[in-house]
């Protein structure tokens, strides 16, 4: 995205000093209305002073701010005359560069803690006097800064938050962004919208609008080409260029036969000839060559290799018929960026992870990410507000390799289609029962195993279904989730009857770790 353009646009900067929790400031903050961005805290102050914030926000980190090497920034951070807001070692780190004290307490504080609040802070203002947050430190400020009061403490944290008034700065011991930290998202409201002055105008609509805007600029009359995996960040980027460029845009669907029950046709017809969007849509039947790559091999490393590399190769061949294109556009989203360690400004050129790499020869000039300001949530409310069907923007997350990792063991077409069936049917009962929105993420698998059982009188040699069903927050570590029983057994019952090539079901009740979520 063109950032010059963003210079008129209100933002507030985050600059990272290591913190678990950075990404959430960023997203608390944009809840606010209000557009953030994440810089490390190596970017130089005449960097962040050009882009003109209203206000900063220092995160935490796992460093103690008085130990040499520690991450630091210029003391002349705090002169701009612009709003700062210190979290944990930020608020710690502002204090030592302002001349307070720091020190290891004696204490550690960890988790839900009861905090006790100054309520003519503007920072607090309409927070409870006493409020539930979350902290996390080893460290604590013992000596304030010239010009500061204290303005919440805990039993065991003499300074939970402080303040400088005159000069707009801010300084708190525990962390907002987090939800346990139940006023949380009310502090840093009023840090952006009262303290820096925000309006807060930073809203999906406008979002949408802006980039149609600035993709026409770009593009002027040049030709894009986009890899569609069906997934929810190439839809929405899809969806966004189709609405600035029509028929510049060239979307290739790769359906390599390992995608869920209709799911293919389900992509065809929101982006197809016969859907609502104005792009020219290629689907390339690929499922044939696909299974005969993928014929005989069974290590899940090599099956994973082969799908990925076999999609570029298709993608390529189809790009060839195109010929020399300007632009390939990519669904990389914010926390792709973040986690590259990029935060921001660079270029950063990083496939769309269903893609698996990026083609070698594909002839174009530029790469174009129109999603990569975004996080998830407001990819999914972009797609709405671009029409794409709330189906396919609330999509479960599906891994790039498909099914075949959802298949132990050798793919064929007939395993796919069993376990396409046993899915479909799975998912349908989830949601008849009401659980598709509060359950995590549920499929079922096709085991290896083949065991006897007995239908109609007559033996049988079947595959076993594994069915799993998982709660997690972050997708770092899940939880089995507790599907009804009796839900179970409908399921059970009706693949058994169903799905031919299966006598047996169970039910996985492996957490993660020690398991992972997908079987391969
Ligand atoms: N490392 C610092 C401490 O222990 C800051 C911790 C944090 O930012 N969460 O106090």
């Amino acid at each position: 995205m063109d950032k010059k353009s963003g210079l008129s646009m209100e933002k507030v900067i985050v600059i990272d000093f290591g913190g678990q929790y950075n990404q959430l400031v960023a997203r608390r903050v944009r809840e606010c209305n209000v557009y953030c961005e994440i810089y490390s805290y190596k970017t130089d102050i005449d960097q962040i002073k050009a882009m003109n914030p209203k206000g900063i926000i220092l995160t935490g980190g796992p460093n103690s701010c008085y130990e040499e090497n520690s991450p630091s920034y210029s003391r002349e951070l705090f002169e701009l005359g612009i709003p700062v807001l210190g979290l944990c070692y930020g608020a710690q780190l502002m204090m030592l560069l302002l001349g307070g004290k720091v020190e290891k307490a004696s204490l550690r504080e960890y988790g839900k803690t009861e905090v006790h609040v100054d309520r003519t802070s503007p920072l607090f203002s309409n927070v409870e006097e006493t409020t539930v947050c979350w902290m996390s430190h080893n460290d604590y400020i013992s000596r304030l800064a010239q010009g500061f009061s204290v303005i919440a403490h805990t039993a065991d944290c003499p300074v939970a938050a402080a303040q400088c008034l005159e000069q707009d700065l801010y300084a708190i011991q525990f962390h907002p962004e987090v939800l346990h930290t139940v006023e949380g998202t009310k502090m840093l409201y009023n840090f952006v919208r009262g303290v820096c002055g925000c309006a807060g105008t930073w809203r999906i609509d406008s979002f949408v609008e802006e980039s149609v805007r600035q993709i026409r600029e770009k593009v002027g009359d040049g030709k894009v080409l986009l890899a569609l995996s069906g997934g929810v960040d190439s839809s929405v980027a899809a969806g966004l260029l189709s609405r600035a460029i029509g028929r510049q845009l060239t979307c290739v669907f790769v359906d390599h036969g390992l995608l869920r029950k209709n799911e293919g046709d389900e992509v065809e017809t929101v982006f197809g000839p016969d859907g609502d969007f104005d792009l020219n849509f290629i689907r390339v039947n690929a499922q044939e060559r696909y299974y005969s790559k993928l014929a005989g091999v069974t290590e899940p490393e090599k099956k994973r290799k082969i799908i990925g590399e076999e999609f570029i190769r298709v993608f390529e061949e189809e790009a060839k018929k195109i010929g020399a294109v300007d632009f390939l556009a990519q669904g990389t989203i914010y926390p792709d960026v973040v986690e590259s360690g990029l935060g921001g400004e660079s270029a950063v050129i990083k496939s769309h992870h269903n893609v698996g790499g990026l083609p070698d020869y594909v002839d174009f000039k530029e790469i174009i990410e129109p999603l990569r300001d975004l996080f998830k949530d407001e990819v999914r409310k972009a797609g709405l507000e671009l029409g794409i069907p709330e189906k396919l923007v609330y999509r479960q997350p599906f891994p790039g390799p498909g099914l075949g990792i959802r298949i132990i063991g050798e793919v064929t077409a007939e395993k796919v289609r069993i376990v396409q069936d046993a899915d479909a049917i799975y998912r349908e009962e989830i949601a008849k029962a009401g659980l598709d929105r509060s359950t995590g993420q549920y499929f079922a698998a096709l085991t290896n195993m083949r065991s006897v059982g007995v239908m109609g009188d007559e033996r049988t040699y079947d595959y076993a279904i594994a069915l799993r069903a998982v709660n997690t927050v972050d997708f770092m570590t899940a939880e089995c989730a507790e599907i009804p029983f009796a839900v179970l057994q409908t399921v059970m019952s009706r693949i058994i009857n169903e799905v031919r090539g299966v006598n047996r079901v169970l039910y996985d009740l492996t957490s993660k770790p020690p398991g992972t979520i997908e079987f391969e």
